[in-house]
């Protein structure tokens, strides 16, 4: 095929949707509703190598998470209770789409009257995705890096090897 389906694919792969609210990219550089569940990247608060890799399937409402290098989170205490990479994969979820949309994608409840989407799930433990959701995140990545804009991209701050951190 020629050169130009390749760049239509690349724009049609990562549609940009404005954020309902602004979210902070530095501690979530990416959060997505797909495939089934919400999931993301979430900055370790203490190492800049180190990322958590974060999921809660929709429906079951399984939780995920595990380091970039596939260790699992040790907050995430018995696999049913929310470590803060899912707390602040959560927040970032419902700041980028809305409340009512990670709800319903999810299938959780949430009860009247609240804006808290935990007080609507009943979680599980989930397989470990992380190895497919980094995946995501790298493409993600790759996305932004089309020279096709000269706006700054504030996702790559997050990477310290674009240089936006000395
Ligand atoms: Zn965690």
């Amino acid at each position: 095929m020629t050169s130009g389906s390749a760049a239509y694919e690349r724009r049609s792969a990562a549609p940009v949707i404005a954020p309902v609210r602004p979210r902070k990219l530095a501690k979530v550089p990416f959060v997505e509703l797909a495939e089934g569940r919400l999931q993301g990247v979430v900055s370790s608060g203490s190492d800049v190598e180190r990322v958590y890799v974060s999921s809660i399937t929709a429906g079951d409402h399984g939780l995920s998470c595990n380091t970039n290098n596939n260790r699992p989170c040790g907050g995430l205490s018995g696999g049913t209770r929310a470590c803060n990479h899912l707390r602040a994969l959560a927040d970032a979820a419902v700041a980028q789409y809305g409340l009512d949309r990670v709800a319903r994608y999810l299938k959780v409840t949430v009860p009247d009257g609240s804006d808290d989407l935990w007080s609507g799930l009943h979680t599980t433990t989930a397989p470990n995705r992380a190895a497919e959701v980094f995946a995501g995140f790298l493409r993600h990545l790759a996305y932004l890096e089309v020279p096709s804009t000269t706006e700054p991209l504030p996702d790559l701050h997050w990477f310290p090897a674009a240089g936006a951190v000395s």
